[in-house]
This record gives C-alpha cells, sequence and structure tokens, in this order.
C-alpha cells in the first residue's frame, strides 16, 4: 500500500491542512492500492507562495545551470524506471513493458532534451533599434491526467523550468504516485526549493484554486475539454495565460490506393493503445465504400489479437481502463452505438473472460456502417472502440474527418506519398502521420478547435512558457 501523507512545497514534505484523503485504486484488479491527501486552497496557497519566492532567483540562472538540473532529474528517474513503469501500470492499466518504454522511457528522454534544447536556445535578437528579449513567464500552474501521467507532468514542468519559469504540479487524482517519484527525484537533484512543488487533490477543489490564484501567472492543462472550458472561465478573471491541450476523435483516412492491410493495422493500433485512453486515439476509421468489407475484416481480426488482461503479465496486449468511471462510461458508449444502428463487428459491452477479478476491463471493440452524426462517432469515448465510416470519395472522407468540434490528430493512407501529404493538409487538426509516420517528441503537439490552444514538445514546448519583451535602445 502507497500511502503519501505530506506535499512537496517550498523544497520540504509538508503536513497537509487537512486530514482528508483520496483513495488510488489499482486498474488491474480494483483494489485500493493507495491514498494521498486531498488537498486544499490552503495548501495551494502555500505552494504558489513558495514558487514565487523562488522566482526571481531561478528566473535569473544562467541556462545552462538550469539545463544542468533538467540533466540531473532525467538521470534520477532513469535510476527509478522500473519502480516508475510498476507503480504507473497499475495506476493507468497500460502494459507494463509498453509502460515502461512509453510512459517512463518518454519522460527520461524529454527532461534530457530539455536540457539540450535550453542551452542551444537564443533568449535574444535584434530587429532594428530593439533588443526583443525571452523572459519566463512566471510561475506556472500545471494540471494533468491520468492517461499518460508522467508524460503530461513531464511536456510541462521539463520546458518551464527549462525556461526559468517556477511551477506548482497538480497531477491526476487518478494516478498521482508518479509524480511524487518526480518530486523525490527533484528533491535528490538538489533543485533550489519553490523551483517545483507539487500538491495532489480534485480538480474542483485543489485544481480550481491554482486557477483562480492571483499568484499564478500561466495554467497549463491537459485533460477533457469539459475541465479546459472550465479552466479557461475562471483564469479570464485575471487575464492568466492558459494553454490547453484537451481531447480527440481523430480520423484516419484510407485513400483506396493505399495498402490496406498496413493501414488498418496502424489505424486499430492507434486507436487501441493505452487501452485507447490516448487523446490522438485515431478513433474513426474512413474506408473508401468499395473496400468495406475487407477493412471490416481485417479490423475484427487484429481487434481479437488484442489479448485483454492483467497489465503485469507478459502476455496481455491490451490493459483494463484506468478506472471504474472510465468502465461505465466506455460500456455505456458501445451500447449506445448498438442502439443507435451501427454494426458490431468485434468485442461488446459484456466483460472479457479470463481476466482478473475486480479490474475495469473492457473488450476491444470495433464498429462498422458508423455514420458519423453517431454519437460513438462525434464523442470522444476513451476505451477500445473503433468506429469504421466508409465514404464515397475524397472529398467527402476530407468532409467527414473535419466534421468533428475537436482537431487535435489524423493520418492519411496512400500508394502515393504526395497525394496523402495533399490530403493530411486538408485536414483541420494539430499532427496528422502521413502513411505511418513515426511519432516525433520535437515536433509541436497540440490541437485545433475544441482540441485546445498551444503547443507542447521540442522548442515549440519551451516558447509556451517563455513571454517576448523589446528593449528600444537609442542609436
Ligand atoms: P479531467 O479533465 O477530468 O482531469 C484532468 C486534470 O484536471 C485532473 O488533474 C483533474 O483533477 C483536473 N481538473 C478537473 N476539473 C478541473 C477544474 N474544474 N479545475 C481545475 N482542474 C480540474 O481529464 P482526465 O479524465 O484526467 O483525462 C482525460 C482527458 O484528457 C481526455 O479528454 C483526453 O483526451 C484528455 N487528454 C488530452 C491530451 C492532449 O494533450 N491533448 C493528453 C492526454 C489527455
Amino acid at each position: 500500500m502507497l500511502v503519501k501523507d505530506k506535499f512537496f512545497i517550498g523544497g520540504q514534505w509538508v503536513a497537509p491542512s487537512t486530514k482528508e484523503t483520496l483513495d488510488v485504486h489499482n486498474a488491474g484488479n480494483g483494489e485500493v492500492m493507495g491514498r494521498v491527501p486531498a488537498g486544499t486552497a490552503t495548501d495551494v496557497d502555500a505552494a504558489v507562495s513558495a514558487a514565487r519566492a523562488a522566482l526571481e532567483g531561478w528566473s535569473q540562472t544562467p541556462p545552462a545551470e538550469r539545463a544542468a538540473f533538467l540533466d540531473k532529474i532525467s538521470a534520477g528517474l532513469k535510476a527509478r524506471s522500473d519502480e516508475l513503469a510498476r507503480v504507473i501500470a497499475q495506476e493507468v492499466g497500460m502494459p507494463l513493458k509498453m509502460a515502461s518504454r512509453i510512459q517512463v522511457g518518454l519522460p527520461v528522454a524529454n527532461f534530457a532534451n530539455y536540457a539540450k534544447l535550453v542551452k542551444d536556445f537564443s533568449f535574444e535578437n535584434r530587429v532594428g533599434n530593439s533588443l526583443v528579449v525571452r523572459e519566463p513567464v512566471g510561475v506556472v500552474g500545471a494540471i494533468t491526467p491520468w492517461n499518460y501521467p508522467l508524460h503530461q507532468i513531464t511536456l510541462k514542468v521539463a520546458p518551464a523550468l527549462a525556461a526559468g519559469c517556477t511551477v506548482v504540479l497538480k497531477p491526476s487524482e487518478v494516478a498521482p504516485f508518479n509524480a511524487f517519484i518526480l518530486a523525490e527525484v527533484i528533491e535528490a537533484c538538489g533543485l533550489p526549493k519553490g523551483v517545483f512543488n507539487l500538491v495532489t487533490g480534485l480538480g474542483q477543489s485543489a485544481g480550481e484554486a491554482l486557477v483562480r490564484h492571483p499568484g499564478v501567472d500561466m495554467i497549463s492543462f491537459t485533460g477533457s475539454t469539459r475541465a479546459g472550458k472550465r479552466i479557461s472561465e475562471l483564469a479570464a478573471n485575471d487575464v492568466k495565460r492558459v494553454a490547453l491541450e484537451l481531447g480527440g476523435k481523430s480520423a484516419s483516412v484510407i485513400l483506396e490506393d493505399a495498402d490496406l492491410a498496413a493501414a488498418v493495422k496502424g489505424t486499430v493500433n492507434g486507436c487501441y493503445l493505452n487501452s485507447g485512453q490516448t487523446c490522438t486515439a485515431l478513433t474513426r476509421m474512413l474506408v473508401p465504400e468499395a473496400k468495406y468489407e475487407e477493412a471490416k475484416k481485417l479490423a475484427a481480426d487484429i481487434a481479437k489479437g488484442f489479448t485483454v488482461g492483467d497489465p503485469l503479465a507478459e502476455t496481455t496486449k491490451l490493459g483494463p481502463l484506468s478506472s471504474q468511471a472510465q468502465l461505465e462510461r466506455v460500456r455505456g458508449y458501445i451500447r449506445k452505438g448498438i442502439a443507435e444502428g451501427a454494426e458490431l463487428v468485434a468485442g461488446g459491452a459484456e466483460p472479457p473472460e479470463g481476466v482478473p477479478a475486480g479490474g475495469y476491463y473492457v473488450r476491444p471493440t470495433v464498429f462498422g456502417k458508423v455514420k458519423n452524426s453517431m454519437t460513438i462517432a462525434q464523442e470522444e469515448i476513451f476505451g477500445p472502440v473503433l468506429s469504421i465510416i466508409p465514404y464515397r470519395d475524397e472529398e467527402e472522407a476530407v468532409r467527414i474527418a473535419n466534421d468533428t468540434v475537436y482537431g487535435l490528430a489524423g493520418a492519411v493512407w496512400s500508394g502515393d506519398d504526395a497525394r496523402a501529404q495533399r490530403v493530411a493538409r486538408r485536414i483541420r487538426a494539430g499532427q496528422v502521420d502521413v502513411n505511418g509516420g513515426a511519432f516525433n517528441m520535437n515536433a509541436p503537439f497540440g490541437g485545433f478547435k475544441q482540441s485546445g490552444h498551444g503547443r507542447e514538445a521540442g522548442v515549440y514546448g519551451l516558447e509556451e512558457f517563455l513571454e517576448y519583451k523589446s528593449l528600444q535602445l537609442k542609436g
């Protein structure tokens, strides 16, 4: 049992203002795996004060020295990789081997990457008689979700610290233990006190207190569009800068000249990654009408190969969802798909067989003959549920791909790379994979439309945490 009863504030482990705690459940068996404090506005206030007090010193610290701390954090996380992967596999449900590679590997790489990027970054340049300087935004409130918990924390904390900002982190209450390990690593690195602070708690209390706090200059949020809208409203009160990474309903457009088997495989894998709990999940597979039957069979066969089971078991390809609430939500959407007349091609709402009791398991599901107006094609399900949508021609495919309130990601497949790129440019989304192009940690990541605004990752993510200032020089 993991029990955390202190917050990391001002470089020390501090008792919370309340005795209230939050249970954290093991996704694989539903048992309580630990507890964290349910922080209040008082705790948030203490953390923000510590971050403000540290800002002047940290923002004046030379970038190369800040970079040295980031390298140390990367090494500290790496040294605790096995423990982190096990914790996250249980908090989130992602199979252990994959969790180790993605959920821990990416944060280790990103802390080191920001060390390098900030050393190379040009913080000033001349424009006519002006010297344009880049300065840290100030105190950053970072609010993060549970699906890639440490990765999403890292994409805020690493560039914010690199930029010279100080941070108060409020991680997800569903998967908070990885954030405590990060705080321990940061403490061991000797980062100046108050530069990084950790408070846990619920979104409506600790989260909103952070957003409302006048001592916070910027909120960087990743999570649901619902919470993103609420945060925007609250932050407007004192015109705080807000960066939002929100939900998605991404389309994978398979053109008639594509390698169908490769395209369907790439799409199903992109949909089921992390049991569908991926904001960029390719949840709508658009196929030409003439290829529908073939695509449907291919997708069903691939789905059946996703062995569902305990995230710690070697044989598991599809782990559980992260919580009971998620389980009910996803099963509800599967029932809704059936009720709205989609063709159930694989899976279904019944629990899968042969999985550990109490865990949040769901069948890998494929719906065929989906109309884009159906609920399952419009709303973010956040589970392993693929919708196949037949289309008549390229124009209709592009129209359907863009017929969504979201604009986070997408994919295009064609035998002709130039054609695939042409179609990819017409999709209104922040990142579009062309013929299975690989994930690039230095490319900008973020959304159009209700998927949010602002960009994370690479140099674009560093610039999020910088202000421009121009010094008008004489002569
Ligand atoms: P969520 O919005 O419920 O919670 C995210 C975080 O916000 C948590 O820390 C929560 O405590 C906090 N929060 C909730 N309500 C708040 C409020 N009113 N004020 C302040 N903080 C609040 O989301 P979730 O269920 O944890 O995560 C799933 C969602 O995140 C999905 O919609 C997914 O698409 C999205 N997501 C987006 C990206 C991206 O980069 N675009 C990445 C991962 C997840």
